[in-house]
């Protein structure tokens, strides 16, 4: 086991918004501060709706999931936290009152005097297909989000899934691809009634009970086989590229098998309150994860927990500590760095 004995103020788990939000506050309250994220990039679950417009992050104009996501990371390393990644924290104890020891898949041990689990709704990593060759079209056009809408400009794309996600890029692509084709192996799709009724005004074909159990191809599919699953009727279609959505594979495990005795709300949120604190002295919940009477299940929403967990974390090391951060408009912490600002060009 590898053991990195150095001690932080502050290590947050999870590098979504609510954790890189967490990272920055923290740096601002002068708080040494270690960043572990499981996946091999910082972001969050923004990762999975890149190419979406986020209009309701107050303060800014429509900005994409890749644009968010950018801000967000430059804004959470301002003070240049350490950034673990790819590391996933599978325990958690502590050993006393200002030291939690946190162990990783990688059977790696972080120290930390207080904790902020911003890990949102655990390590997302889609469903993927149940076929034999699938994953060797991973690198062409075989897709499990969408990256970049290009990808399906002028295509014929199938999309597998019955879900609102499946619809919404049905509907979304529908308007850049040459045809779009949903299919579904249930009997009636599970998305808002507005979305499944524009698919016939964007010409989006339909087929429920229908499923892919196989992908033909060399480097590229261009031909899927397709089972009605009520008939038992086989088909193939001919395509440029398949997305599918049919949900995610969650990891619970660091709620479910963590040493510390978490108070949980339906066996996974941290049962907290709005200043982020959970039952154990020391560790702080935000974001998705955080579950309390005030909670807005938004990214604005995830920000405040943010602030609020770092806060206490402060006040928990140093109750002198004040309440809050100074504002950033009169905080000395930004005199250098501001001058980049003021006097650019
Ligand atoms: C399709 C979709 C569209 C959305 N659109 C909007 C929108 O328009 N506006 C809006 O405000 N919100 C939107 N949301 C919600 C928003 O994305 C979430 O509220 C936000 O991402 C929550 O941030 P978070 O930091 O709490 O968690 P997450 O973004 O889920 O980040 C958690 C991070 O923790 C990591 N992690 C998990 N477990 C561990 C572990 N054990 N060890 C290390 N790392 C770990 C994960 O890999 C992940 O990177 C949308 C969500 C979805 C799914």
């Amino acid at each position: 086991m590898k053991d990195n004995k150095e001690l932080y103020d502050v290590t947050i788990i999870g590098g979504g918004p609510a954790g890189l939000f967490a990272a920055f506050y923290a740096g601002l309250r002068e708080m040494k501060v270690k960043v572990i994220e499981a996946q091999d990039r910082l972001g969050g679950k923004v990762h999975v709706y890149p190419q979406k417009m986020i209009w309701d992050v107050g303060g800014m104009t429509p900005v994409t999931g890749s644009e968010l996501m950018e801000q967000m990371i430059e804004q959470g390393l301002t003070f240049d936290p350490t950034i673990e990644l790819q590391q996933t924290i599978t325990k958690m104890n502590k050993l006393d009152s200002t030291t939690f020891e946190l162990e990783t898949d990688q059977q790696k041990k972080h120290y930390s005097k207080t904790v902020i689990m911003a890990v949102g709704g655990g390590i997302i990593d889609p469903i993927k297909l149940d076929i034999d060759n699938a994953s060797g079209y991973e690198h062409s056009n075989l897709f499990y989000r969408v990256q970049s809408i290009k990808d399906f400009k002028d295509k014929k794309v199938l999309i597998s899934g019955g879900g609102s996600s499946s619809v919404d890029w049905a509907n979304e692509l529908a308007p850049i691809a040459k045809q779009v084709i949903l299919i579904y192996r249930g009997d009636e799709l599970k998305a808002h009634e507005s979305d499944i009724s524009k698919l016939a005004k964007n010409n989006v074909e339909y087929w429920t009970h229908t499923e892919i159990t196989g992908l033909q191809g060399d480097d590229r599919i261009n031909e899927v086989k397709l089972l009605h699953n009520q008939t038992n009727k086989t088909d193939t279609l001919s395509v440029d590229a398949v997305l599918v959505n049919h949900g995610y594979n969650r990891n619970h495990q660091l709620m479910t098998e963590s040493g510390l005795q978490i108070d949980l709300k339906d066996n996974y949120f941290i049962k907290g309150n709005v200043l982020g604190e959970s039952n154990v002295p020391g560790l702080y919940g935000a974001g998705d994860i955080l579950s309390h009477d005030g909670k807005l299940h938004l990214i604005a929403g995830a920000f405040q927990d943010a602030a609020n967990a770092v806060n206490g974390a402060k006040r928990y090391l140093d109750p002198e500590a004040q309440k809050v951060a100074l504002v950033s408009s009169h905080n000395d912490r930004f005199k250098e760095k501001n001058k980049e600002y003021i006097y650019a060009e």
